[in-house]
């Protein structure tokens, strides 16, 4: 990196500001937070400090599922949560998903809407959730009944919903489908498999949707600088709030908007955010294209394991830090041999994949932020400065909606009461 004390007197003069807004962090959220700030009041001076790479920590280096969650990972939730905060986060995915859509098109981020299932083998089979076939269909007509309500969730700030076409909204009914048994005639690797339907899912290319986010925001007057780790943040109450890259460059704003997700406590001592890894392993193409049964997204152990096909030969196969938690809470990348061993055991035992011709041609990590309640943490820290982390692996339909929220919240004049203004259940 460039020493910022070798910086020119117009580089200093433009990036120092004084700025009207500065959000720190330029993943999904980040980004979804700029662009509403401008496309509400387009005369605002926003700045964006990316540390590193637009997205490199999470958003680009995600599986590319935008989902709502798989059966048993929302029963899971909806026990945890109560009924109302179920609805109220289910909700916030469905609209981060629409806001996506409408504001980038489907073709900008690569999507597609895919079937979708959750797969579940026999109990005690490559599963550690507390979860089981019966007590999940048992769970589904409460699910389904409450799935119904989402579209008619009040989203805050906004007086009315738009609909978008790409989506095919409203979200089907019924949302999760009657299980059905999968065979090994079929190519499975396991009788007694069972597969849960999910009537709507979609998959994205992560990068080209964050270099749409940011082309979008540049579009606007947007300023976004990467390789800029903010360092540390002056006292939160003054007008002009000082933003520390070092002693050398100290960048000035009236307001503050912090979507450092994983990492939020490497610049804040709280609220907590706890960073947890996520390992991927990509396949190289497999001889004869990858089975049809395997083209779409799929989840296993309550949303802990996820695989999807990208294009017509590769497999995509990821997650299971369940195996490890203590080990996978870090924000260092590297890969744990066992989680490795894990999914590709998977992949031959429980999706039948023959061992001689899988061959994992990339693998790679990134960090998520989870909270201890399982939500996001959406925060005002004194009066002009905002946080909003913790997406608890689910921001690339979550980070949209809540980098509209924060944004949205930062705009409003006086305190607004998050709780009634519909931002938090
Ligand atoms: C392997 C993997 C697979 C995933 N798959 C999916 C999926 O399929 N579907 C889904 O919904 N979610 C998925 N997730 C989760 C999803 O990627 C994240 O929830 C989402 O990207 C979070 O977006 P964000 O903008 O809040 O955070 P990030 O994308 O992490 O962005 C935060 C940014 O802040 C920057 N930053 C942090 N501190 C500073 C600082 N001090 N100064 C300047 N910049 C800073 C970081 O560099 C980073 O770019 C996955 C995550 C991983 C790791």
């Amino acid at each position: 990196m460039i020493p910022y004390s070798t910086y020119s007197y117009w580089e200093k003069e433009q990036m120092t500001g004084p700025w009207d807004y500065v959000i720190v962090g330029a993943g999904v959220t980040g980004l979804n937070a700029a662009i509403e700030l401008k496309r509400q009041k387009p005369t605002l001076r926003v700045l964006v400090l990316e540390a590193k790479k637009s997205g490199a920590v999470a958003s680009s280096r995600s599986a590319g599922f935008l989902c709502l969650g798989s059966p048993s990972e929302q029963m899971l939730t909806l026990e945890a949560l109560g009924e109302a905060a179920w609805l109220h986060w289910t909700a916030a995915k469905w609209a981060g998903i629409q806001r996506l859509l409408r504001l980038l098109g489907a073709k900008s981020m690569n999507y597609k809407r895919v079937k979708a299932f959750e797969i579940l083998p026999p109990p005690g089979v490559f599963r550690r959730s507390n979860t089981d076939m019966d007590r999940v269909a048992q769970n589904l007509q409460e699910m389904n009944t409450l799935m119904q309500r989402v579209d008619s969730q009040p989203l805050p700030f906004r007086s009315e919903r738009k609909r978008d076409k790409a989506a095919e909204s409203p979200l089907p009914f019924p949302y999760y489908g009657e299980p059905i048994r999968l065979k090994t005639q079929q190519g499975w690797g396991m009788d007694s498999t069972m597969a849960l339907p999910i009537a709507f899912e979609g998959q994205v290319h992560p990068m080209v949707l964050v270099d749409s986010l940011k082309q979008y925001a540049t579009n606007l007057g947007i300023h976004l600088l990467n390789g800029f780790p903010v360092e540390s943040l002056g006292p939160a109450g003054e007008d002009l709030q000082d933003i520390f890259l070092d002693n050398q460059l100290i960048i000035k704003s009236k307001k503050i908007i912090i979507c450092t997700n994983a990492l939020t406590n490497v610049l804040l001592p709280a609220p907590q955010v706890i960073p947890q890894r996520g390992q991927v392993l990509v396949s190289a193409p497999i001889a004869g294209g990858i089975p049809e049964r395997l083209k779409g997204n799929f989840h296993g152990d309550a949303g802990y394991l996820y695989y999807r096909n990208i294009g017509n030969d590769r497999l995509l196969l990821g997650g299971a830090r369940n195996l490890d938690f203590q080990g996978e809470q870090t924000d260092r990348w590297a890969e744990n041999p066992a989680i490795t061993q894990h999914l590709t055991d998977y992949a031959i035992q429980v999706l039948g994949l023959k061992s001689e011709g899988l061959v994992w041609e990339q693998a790679w990590s990134g960090t998520m932020g989870f909270t201890p309640s399982g939500v996001p943490h959406l925060q005002a820290l004194g009066t002009h400065r905002w946080l909003v982390a913790g997406m608890n692996g689910m921001g690339m339909a979550l980070g949209p909606e809540m980098g509209r929220r924060v944004a949205r919240w930062a705009l409003a004049p006086g305190n607004v009461d998050p709780q009634k203004a519909g931002l938090l259940p």
